[in-house]
């Protein structure tokens, strides 16, 4: 069992949330996310949800066909906030109260993101979900996931992805690539894996915030996680 844990950040990126079609969201799996969370939620751990947009759009590679990078990551923000807005929806209809919040100022859409109101909300007992990233281009949801956990004063953030854990090397071309139940951010940088883009990596290593990084669509990871079973990859100060 782990030490009980007052409040977590999760990162859900946008493709999670689109299933097998890759693209747009999946209804399914809106509300598969909802039951991966109610264990959370059973032992009364406050959860923040930052949700990506790459089920939508991409900055990066928009800007790669020519459009203007710094317009195209701010398509790529509100695509988190469509993200973040069917997510909260889909919650709150499976009996999980959420707010949302965008680090965009959209005040008839959705609260804009302050410390001070999240934490209320959070205390209140809602998920709060975090849209529009940092609210400014030129970075990732990763790094507004870290950024929130660091303001919000998460114990944990966990990067939700398609991968159940941080490998050796690339498990999809190394057949004798090994999953890490624990590593270190030194020893992350020291054998450069990826676990999460410089930015984002930099503030978690800084603030001494650890990170799992676990397969979502797994069946109960996240309870499996904190009964201290071996899910995923802790990545540790
Ligand atoms: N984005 C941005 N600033 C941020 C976060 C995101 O400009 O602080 C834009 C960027 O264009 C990015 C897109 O939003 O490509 C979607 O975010 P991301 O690629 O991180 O989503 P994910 O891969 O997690 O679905």
């Amino acid at each position: 069992m782990l030490a009980p844990m007052r409040r977590v950040l999760i990162k859900l990126s946008g493709e999670a949330l689109a299933g097998e079609r890759g693209h747009g969201l999946d209804e399914q799996v809106l509300a598969f996310v909802g039951r991966q969370l109610v264990p959370l939620r059973e032992r009364g751990v406050q959860l923040g949800i930052v949700v990506g947009g790459g089920n939508f759009m991409r900055g990066v590679s928009s800007a790669a066909s020519g459009v203007d990078r710094v317009r195209a990551d701010h398509a790529g923000m509100l695509a988190t906030v469509i993200n973040a807005l069917m997510l909260a929806d889909a919650l709150s209809r499976a009996g999980l109260p959420a707010t949302v919040f965008s680090a965009v100022a959209m005040s008839t859409v959705a609260e804009t993101f302050t410390t001070r109101a999240a934490d209320a909300r959070l205390c209140a007992g809602d998920i709060c979900i975090f849209g529009g990233g940092t609210g400014h281009p030129f970075f990732s949801t990763d790094t507004a996931a870290a950024l929130r956990a660091a303001e919000i004063g998460a114990d944990l953030l966990i990067k939700a992805t398609q991968v159940d854990g941080v490998y050796s090397a690339d498990p999809k071309k190394d057949p004798d690539a090994q999953r890490f139940s624990r590593i270190s951010f030194d020893e992350v940088l020291a054998r450069r894996l990826g676990v999460m883009d410089m930015t984002a990596f930099s503030l978690c290593r800084e603030r001494k915030l650890p990170v799992v990084v676990l397969a979502f669509d797994e069946v109960d990871v996240l309870r499996r996680l904190l009964d201290g079973e071996d899910v995923g990859t802790w990545v540790h100060p």
